[in-house]
């Protein structure tokens, strides 16, 4: 079936009150007013940036569409979840403080942020997944309760998935720890010798007892923890206990598995919310790096070019993706890390996700 997507351009001097009032035409074009009903919880999920990162989706862009959604009686919300990795965003207490910095604060939007997977991410749904024979992934709590949802995507490269816009928002962004952890199992821990202290708590909550307190030799601590790659089952305990950042893990590799693993996790996202999801994919600042990572102004490869809407996922990522090869004049895998992000859009086919055939229709 071939699908719609609505697209606007920008550029990169336009004001910020233009680009808000393109953001809610395009809005209205898609026909995402429909969404919400007076009373509905709808959640706009979007990534607040993290410390350092300029790159992300400003709140002044999305006034009208928050504005729009409350004349219509509903209760609109920014929600994100927390991430696995130690940094500002990690619990929602430090991310709830960095969102208000970077321009998400109740008195700059008029709306909450709501962490839908809970304080520290443990709050999860299960959701069966019909297309992958009933295979289970945990979706952020939150999701199950919301009447709507508009995914807010800022199109970027990543290290880990070559690309990133709206499954890998949905996928990661919507998912719970152990979700996410599910995702980067793929990716064993391990322990930073440096920056381990030898306090043995990690080795206390590990479910599986897969750590192990080795001694060393040497000055410094008497101990080092050591992760049995054959016991571990990627449950993120110790990522989470750690106070200092020693447990991590191999960001770059098994990125098939799981760029396959981040699709599963947006279908169930999908899967509790179908019919009534929109999605936005905003195409400035992109870069070779996602907005996990502080920005820098050489990683620009496209500085601003324009904004797609469309009820379909799959769709708006494939135009998303042949418009940025249309003005970079090649293909985004020149700048992807050497991965093949496509991964994401077979994975979206096979799990009956939307259309990789679409018609675009530009707004003047
Ligand atoms: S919790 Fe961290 S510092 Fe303590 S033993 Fe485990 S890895 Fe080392
Ligand atoms: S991820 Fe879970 S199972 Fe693996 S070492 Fe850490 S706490 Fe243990």
């Amino acid at each position: 079936m071939t699908a719609q997507v609505y697209f606007v351009p920008i550029t990169a001097d336009e004001s910020a009150a233009s680009v808000d009032a393109k953001a809610v035409r395009l809005f209205d074009a898609a026909g995402f007013a429909s969404l919400a009903e007076p009373d509905d919880l709808v959640g706009l999920k979007v990534h607040f940036g993290e410390e350092g990162n300029t790159n992300f989706i400003p709140s002044a862009w999305l006034k009208s569409i928050v504005d729009r959604f409350k004349s219509q009686g509903a209760k609109p919300f920014w929600t994100e979840t927390s991430t696995l990795y130690a940094g500002q965003r990690a619990n929602a207490v430090d991310h709830a403080l960095l969102a208000h910095r970077h321009g998400y604060g109740i008195e700059d939007t008029g709306i909450p942020v709501v962490f839908s997977d809970g304080l520290i991410g443990r709050g999860e749904v299960e959701v069966a997944l019909p297309k992958a024979g009933g295979k289970v992934v945990r979706v952020a709590e939150d999701v199950a309760n919301m009447n709507a949802l508009l995914v807010l995507s800022h199109a970027t490269g990543h290290v880990a998935a070559g690309y990133g816009g709206a499954f890998k928002n949905l996928g990661m962004g919507l998912s719970s720890r152990k979700g996410k952890l599910w995702q980067h199992a793929v990716v064993q821990p391990f322990i930073d010798a440096e920056k381990c202290r030898g306090c043995g708590l990690c080795a206390r909550h590990c479910p599986q007892d897969a750590i192990t307190m080795t001694p060393r030799s040497g000055g410094g601590p008497r101990l080092l923890a050591a992760i049995s790659k054959k016991a571990c089952i990627g449950c993120g305990e110790c990522l989470a206990t750690c106070r200092t950042d020693a447990v991590t893990f191999d960001w770059n590799s098994e990125s098939v598995k799981l760029q396959e693993r981040l699709l599963e996790q947006a279908a169930g996202v999908i899967e509790l919310l179908r019919g009534r999801m929109g999605f936005m994919n905003f195409i400035h600042r992109v870069g070779s790096l996602c907005d996990c990572a502080p920005s820098s102004p050489k990683d620009t490869l496209i500085d601003a070019l324009g904004i797609l809407a469309s009820s379909d996922p799959l769709a708006i990522e494939q135009a998303t993706i042949d418009l940025m090869n249309r003005r970079l004049g090649c293909d985004f895998h020149r700048h992807s890390h050497g991965v093949d992000f496509e991964v994401q859009f077979r994975s979206a086919e096979k799990l009956g996700l939307g259309s990789r055939d679409y018609v675009l229709i530009e707004l003047d």
